[in-house]
């Protein structure tokens, strides 16, 4: 696995740090963390909603066209951003997971020039996600982690003449310039020309660094979690302005974790975890593609935009368009995506109903493969349907089915499938 490669990280580098600095209180409340750093108004997605809850839209909102419009965007909902993950590049290095050749590299941004697909900033990504601002349907978030040197000499030039944004997740004790890590200075040159500064931890610490510390009991391991996410913030922060983001080194990331870093400053975390952003997307576990040096099926996956189509309402009535052996995915944004595989024990299902007109929301079910009919819960407010399993899914292949009933007495279904990768490891 990845994060094993990064031991070697633990030797390098070392940064005085001087003062402790933060001037913003600590906030529970991760959405009123947002709205504190996004320089206008912030609407949360049920704010955006053109009508009230339990009100019946008129067909006309309820389906907004994802058409684009002139300036490109689309609803929020029918836009999805794959992020890139990349670490080191060589020109000549043999290639390896986290070493790419810069010549691959460069390849990659050009596919996404020639492939018509918007690279956004961190500060427009996070806009999008907290219901600030709309995007184009096909959007690329790229990220480098750690604070190479090779970020500043190998993809920087590439990143200025294509004027990408990019977001650098550096952990504070590989920033020093020496050895193989990127200066300070370096590091605000880059933002003067696209780049945004992301928190990487302090240590970058191995898992079994953090299990170790576990042993020792819930304060010293809250100890560590308020070092290694709060205070590398409050350093960066110190060295480079404000920072909105963390990124779980080796995508390591524990309850106890999710539990307090909202409390940090922090707008949103990234995972390593690959897989589409939707604006419903959990703030605290974004999905990344990790593009690996050598493996180009993983940019390849990245660009795959297609279980982003959107299908037709299946009708169950007497309307034909059931086409045998091929659902369309739901007209709505679900999750896990269809067609996608999700490497995590215990997946939640989730459907946003909001834009189905008509619908009876008592009338929903859900069933999944393996488990019949399911108490999911729906939110009558958000109009969004959920369900958690209660343990492992053992299945590779799970399918969701949704039934419902309109207030016009017709019956309809949607479908969708997805993957669960039983070969991922999963952290004790
Ligand atoms: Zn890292």
């Amino acid at each position: 696995m990845i994060r094993y490669l990064y031991l070697m990280l633990l030797l390098l580098g070392g940064l005085a740090t001087g003062q402790i600095y933060d001037p913003e209180p600590l906030d529970p409340d991760p959405e009123r963390m947002a709205r504190r750093w996004v320089p206008f108004r912030v609407l949360d997605a049920q704010k955006m909603r053109t009508t009230q809850p339990g009100k019946p839209r008129k067909p006309a909102e309820a389906l907004e066209s994802r058409q684009p419009r002139a300036d490109g965007t689309v609803p929020r909902r029918y836009t999805r951003v794959a992020v890139l993950g990349y670490h080191n590049f060589s020109k000549d290095a043999p290639v390896s997971e986290m070493m790419m050749r810069t010549a691959d590299f460069r390849e990659q941004m050009e596919y996404i020039r020639k492939e018509g697909l918007t690279v956004i900033s961190m500060q427009e990504f996070l806009e999008w996600r907290f219901g600030a601002r709309d995007l184009p349907a096909k959007c690329v978030l790229i990220t480098l982690d750690d604070g190479w040197r090779s970020v500043y000499t190998e993809a920087y030039p590439i990143l200025k003449e294509y004027k990408y944004p990019f977001t650098i997740f550096l952990y504070t004790d590989f920033m020093s310039g020496r050895g193989d890590s990127m200066s300070p200075t370096m590091i605000r040159e880059m933002m003067k020309h696209g780049a945004t500064v992301g928190s990487h931890s302090v240590h970058h610490y191995y898992p079994s660094t953090w299990e170790k510390c576990a042993d020792k009991g819930e304060l010293e391991y809250t100890k560590m979690i308020d070092v290694e996410l709060g205070e590398s913030r409050r350093r960066l922060l110190k060295a480079f302005g404000p920072v909105n983001t963390y990124c779980y080194p080796g995508g390591y990331v524990t309850q106890p974790m999710l539990d307090r870093i909202p409390s940090y400053g922090y707008a949103a975390a990234f995972t390593v975890v690959p897989g589409k952003v939707t604006c419903e997307e959990n703030p605290w576990m974004i999905h990344r593609y990790m593009v690996f040096g050598n493996d180009p099926s993983i940019f390849k996956n990245a660009m795959d935009f297609r279980v982003a189509e959107v299908g037709k309402v299946v009708s169950t009535g007497s309307t034909p368009g059931t086409l045998p052996g091929k659902t369309p995915p739901p007209p709505f944004p679900v999750s896990p995506q269809p067609g996608s595989t999700v490497p995590i024990e215990v997946p939640e299902i989730t459907a946003d109903l909001s834009g189905v007109p008509g619908i009876n929301l008592g009338s929903v079910n859900m069933k999944v493969s393996g488990f019949g009919r399911v108490p999911a819960k729906m939110d009558k407010a958000t109009r969004i349907i959920s369900w958690t399993p209660p343990c492992r899914i053992y299945m590779p292949n799970i399918s969701v089915h949704l039934t419902w009933t309109s207030s016009d007495g017709t019956s309809h279904k949607a479908e969708w499938s997805f993957q669960v990768d039983q070969g991922v490891p999963v952290q004790q």
